[in-house]
């Protein structure tokens, strides 16, 4: 069994949820009318840069923080003949997570394993008083039943500014999840990629292809080509887990047959401070443990795992 494939047999229930799962691609587009639609109609009809508080009679507006797992499983089965569902959250679709990993070495498509929230919750985009509103919630004001808000500009900061505006709500919903930590190690924010979004996925691969193809060019030094071809993997969870099994599988299958010419030089550091996989139960543990030295071994020749006590903290 391959590495990339342990962790998803663990998270089988994880999986499972596969209405996510869908091979569409997202846009960002109408998401940016909605947020000017829904602040100049408010803006203009009660002097409130935003979305104003209900009215007597009117739907009751719920409104959730974040399209993610938690969000976007709660928006689905919001019953929107009671409610208006207003989201807010810097990006318009539900990441299927688990399948993050495969994205990244081309096993999978990007779009198949993103689900806009329009599709999740088709009230967001054709519903009178539901929305969804690409921003970042900056504030929440309990005692006015109000949320600040600003617009997200990735990639539009040149020729756009991003405003702020306000949304109020009957009920709140906070789905935001977590932030990445990089406990302490110095660096990682600024050089290394995260493994939590699209984008993220998007940017591994096109690094790794990048670097594969500038090894085959002829006159490169050999210690440059190892350089390039060296691929560090920090963290032994789930994730890091999971994406060094994916990366083994596509030097296995993908690299010894299209950059034949470099794949002695590649290899995979997974650079653990504990135990791999410390979360789950130990014969999960060992199992895994089992499975990359096995890999290790078998394809020594250019893919070496190492498992290193260093304390990063
Ligand atoms: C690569 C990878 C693989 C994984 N594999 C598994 C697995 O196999 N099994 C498993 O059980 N778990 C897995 N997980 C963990 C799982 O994805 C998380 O537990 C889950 O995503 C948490 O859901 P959430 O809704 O709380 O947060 P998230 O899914 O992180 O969603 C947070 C949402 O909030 C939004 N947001 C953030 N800040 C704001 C703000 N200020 N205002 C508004 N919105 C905001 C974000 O844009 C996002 O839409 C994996 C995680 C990763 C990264």
């Amino acid at each position: 069994m391959a590495a990339s494939s342990l962790l998803r047999s663990l998270t089988r229930h994880a999986r499972s949820a596969s209405a996510y799962y869908h091979h569409r691609p997202w846009s960002p587009f109408s998401t940016a009318a909605a947020v000017a639609a829904a602040g100049a109609r408010d803006e203009a009809s009660k002097g409130f840069a935003g979305l104003g508080p209900t009215a007597k009679g009117e739907k009751a507006r719920v409104v959730v923080l974040g399209t993610g797992w938690a969000g976007s499983r709660l928006m689905k089965d919001l019953d929107t003949s009671g409610y208006d569902v207003v989201c807010v959250a810097p990006r318009n679709h539900m990441v299927f997570t688990p399948l993050l990993a495969s994205t990244c070495v081309g096993t999978l498509e990007f779009r198949s394993v993103a689900e806009p929230l329009a599709r999740i919750q088709p009230a967001v985009s054709k519903s009178p008083g539901s929305y969804f509103l690409l921003a970042r919630c900056t504030g929440v004001d309990p005692d006015a039943h109000t949320i600040d808000c600003e617009t997200v500009m990735d990639g539009e900061k040149d020729t756009l500014e991003s405003w702020k505006f306000k949304v109020a709500y009957d009920k709140l919903v906070f789905a935001c999840g977590a932030e990445a930590s990089t406990f302490g190690i110095n660096g990682v924010t600024e050089h290394a990629i995260f493994l939590r979004e699209v984008h993220h996925a998007q940017e591994i691969r096109r690094r790794l292809l990048l670097n594969l193809m500038l090894s085959d060019i002829p006159g490169l030094a050999e210690e440059e080509k190892r350089r390039l071809l060296h691929c560090v993997v920090v963290g032994g969870g789930p994730t890091g887990v999971e994406f060094s099994g994916e990366l083994s599988d596509f030097i296995i299958r993908d690299v010894k047959q299209r950059y034949s010419h470099v794949k002695d030089y590649i290899h995979v550091t997974l650079i653990e401070a504990n135990e791999i996989l410390s979360s789950f139960d130990v014969r999960l543990r060992q199992y895994a443990t089992n499975q990359l030295i096995k890999v290790s071994n078998l394809f020594s020749t250019f893919i070496v795992i190492s498992f290193l006590a260093l304390r990063l903290q």
